[in-house]
Parts: structure tokens; C-alpha cells; sequence
């Protein structure tokens, strides 16, 4: 079985987490434990160059939860990491102090910055980075031109009235606190999917969209050429995982990015938001054949199949592995009972 998952950062990657387990349970042998074979499209929106280092943070957090190398407790980034080099860093006046790079994972920005100025692209850096870690599932970019999230808020003292910051200096420095008024995709419009990716979801037997940032991770993945298109053709089934639950994104701050965009932090909304393949909305034909809501939203459910897309009701809380595995078999069933 072809899976070909869509995925940010933490969220993309408890649900990973999950499902690889559910498939070495449910489908066991062959390479990585399983016989299926999954796919992971993963936003780069988040990259930057930041010490004259290539910067993958939804990348990364993805390889190092499943590879297992990932600090569980505080969220992100690597177990057992020191701040040494940082230090240097800051005293040198580099950087931003607000974004601090363990030793540890500086080795991966510095092995892959040296593979992409060697001259390989992001999805051949991707492939040498990942296969250290066993991870029993491919990683491959959105796309191998470098596509970065950018935030306009307003700001009184600059001439324009506004101020365009890189993601990440909103998300982390500011803690998404500044009102956005809109994101802007910095190259997008000289980017296509990178390799294997169109063929990936063409050739799947089920897609799945991972309960990940609706608006900066798989928001950004989708507007990046090749993409829309190939989920609104492929053969497969497509399911998402909504990444709000209660009307609640959960963890996070996911909310003030729903607020730019004019999208209420709701189950439905961002249902909506995505779209049903069957039937138009307002803006078009989406990418959804099925979506996953959790109990609480039950009310919900008539709303988003009166859209065109078929509802399961199960529990959303990834709160361990076995969880996260619960919730990757629901969606695989919600896949398995849409007959197209
Ligand atoms: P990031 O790139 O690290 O921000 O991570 P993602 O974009 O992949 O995922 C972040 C989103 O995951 C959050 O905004 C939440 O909406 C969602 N999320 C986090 N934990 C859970 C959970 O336990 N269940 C569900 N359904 N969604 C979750
Ligand atoms: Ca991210």
C-alpha cells in the first residue's frame, strides 16, 4: 500500500509517529517494518538561512521524532542538546539570539548546507540527511526552490504602514503576537513540486493531510504548483485530520494565524477552508474527500457533509503513540469505506 501523507512540523509528526506504528502493526515485514510504503510532503515554508545555515525546522522536527533523537519533553529540537556553539554565536553578534540552534542540530543545517552548496538539491540533501536515521518513511520537500513564509503586520513608523518579517521571527521572536495582516510565499511563483512529489500523490493508494497548521504548513504546501492539482486528480482518497479540536488549535498558536486569514478556529472552518473534490465551494474544487473530527465536534458533522465531505467522528488527542496510532487507523478506515 502507497501512502503519501502532507505534514508540518510537531502536529505532521506525532501523526507520523502514529501511523508508522499502526502499519507495523497492521501490515508488518518489509523495509522500516511494514510493506507499506509512506510518502511524507513536507512544508518548507519555515526555512531560512540563518548563520549561513540552511534552516529545515518542520524537516527536522519530522526526522527527529521518528528517528527517536527528539527532546519529548520540551517539544522540539534534539534530546540531550547543549547551546555551546550558540553562545559563540551570540557573542559574535550573528544570528538571532531568539533562535537558538543546539550543538546538535547545528550538525544537520552544517551537513546539509554543505550538501546544498556541494549542489544538491533540498529533496537529494533531504534523502543523504534522513538516511541516517531509519526512519520508515521517505521525506521529500514540497519543493526544492526555497518558498518562505513571510508575515506583514502593520507598523506605524515605516513609510508603507507595514513591516514584512520571515515566518519564524514572527513565530518565535514575536510568539505570533503581532496582529498579521496577510503571508506572502517569498518565491513561490518561480517553484514546482519538487521530484517525486506529484507522482507521489498521483500514484498513492490513500493521502492522508495531517493534523498540521491549516494556514503556514500544509496552507503553504498546497498553492506550490503541481500540488493542488494532483490531489484533485489523483485516484486516491483523500483524508484529513483536523488540527482543531473544541474550537481549540490544541498546543500552539495556531489560532492568530487562522485570525490573518479571516478563518474561525473551528473543525469546520477549516473543513471548509480545504474544500471538498466533489463539490465547489467558493473558491473552487478543494482537496478533501473525507475529514476527521473529534467527539466534541460531533455538531459539526452535518455542516461539513451538506460541503461535499464525508465525516468520521473519533478521538483527535495525540497524546501518546498508541493515540496518535488510533487516530492514523481511523483515517486509513475513512479512506478504506470512500469508494471512488
Ligand atoms: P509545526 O510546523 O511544528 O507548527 O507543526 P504542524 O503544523 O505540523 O502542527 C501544529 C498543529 O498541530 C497545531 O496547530 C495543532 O492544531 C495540531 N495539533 C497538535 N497536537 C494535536 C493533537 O493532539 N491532535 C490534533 N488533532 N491536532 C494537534
Ligand atoms: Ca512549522
Amino acid at each position: 500500500m502507497k501512502i503519501t501523507v502532507l505534514a508540518g512540523g510537531v502536529g505532521g509528526a506525532k501523526f507520523l509517529r502514529g501511523l508508522r506504528q499502526h502499519l507495523r502493526q497492521a501490515l508488518p515485514d518489509g523495509a522500516g517494518g511494514t510493506t507499506a510504503e509512506v510518502t511524507v510532503v513536507v512544508n518548507t515554508g519555515d526555512d531560512l538561512w540563518l548563520t549561513g545555515l540552511r534552516v529545515c525546522p518542520d524537516l527536522d522536527s519530522i526526522m527527529y521524532t521518528l528517528g527517536g533523537g527528539n527532546d519529548e519533553v520540551r517539544g522540539w529540537g534534539r534530546l540531550g542538546e547543549s547551546e555551546r556553539v550558540s553562545a559563540e554565536l551570540t557573542a559574535y553578534g550573528v544570528g538571532w539570539p531568539w533562535f537558538t540552534l543546539g550543538d546538535l542540530d547545528l550538525g544537520t543545517h552544517i551537513t546539509r548546507s554543505h550538501l546544498l552548496r556541494e549542489g544538491r538539491t533540498l529533496s537529494e540533501a533531504t534523502a543523504e540527511v534522513t538516511a541516517r536515521w531509519n526512519l520508515g518513511v521517505t521525506l521529500v520537500p514540497m519543493s526544492d526552490q526555497p518558498v518562505e513564509t513571510h508575515v506583514v503586520v502593520a507598523d506605524a513608523s515605516s513609510d508603507t504602514g507595514t513591516r514584512t518579517m520571515h515566518f519564524e521571527e514572527w513565530w518565535v521572536r514575536y510568539r505570533a503576537s503581532l496582529p498579521a495582516l496577510r503571508f506572502e510565499q517569498h518565491g513561490l511563483e518561480s517553484a514546482v513540486a519538487a521530484p517525486g512529489v506529484v507522482d507521489a500523490i498521483l500514484g498513492a493508494d490513500v493521502v492522508l493531510v495531517a493534523p498540521s497548521n491549516p494556514v503556514v504548513s500544509i496552507g503553504t504546501i498546497l498553492p506550490v504548483p503541481g500540488i493542488r492539482t494532483a490531489l484533485q486528480q489523483t485516484g486516491a482518497p483523500v483524508v484529513g485530520v483536523s488540527p482543531i479540536i473544541s474550537g481549540s488549535p490544541v498546543r500552539g498558536m495556531a489560532k492568530a494565524c487562522l485570525d490573518a486569514i479571516g478563518v474561525e478556529v473551528a473543525a469546520d472552518a477549516v473543513a471548509h477552508l480545504y474544500g471538498s473534490r466533489e463539490v465547489s465551494g467558493s473558491a473552487g474544487r478543494g482537496i478533501l474527500d473525507a475529514w476527521l473530527v473529534d467527539q466534541s465536534d460531533e455538531a459539526l458533522v452535518a455542516g461539513i457533509e451538506a460541503a461535499g465531505i464525508r465525516v468520521s467522528v473519533v478521538p483527535l488527542w495525540m497524546t501518546t503513540v498508541d493515540t496518535s496510532a488510533a487516530l492514523a487507523a481511523a483515517a486509513l478506515d475513512a479512506a478504506g469505506t470512500l469508494t471512488r
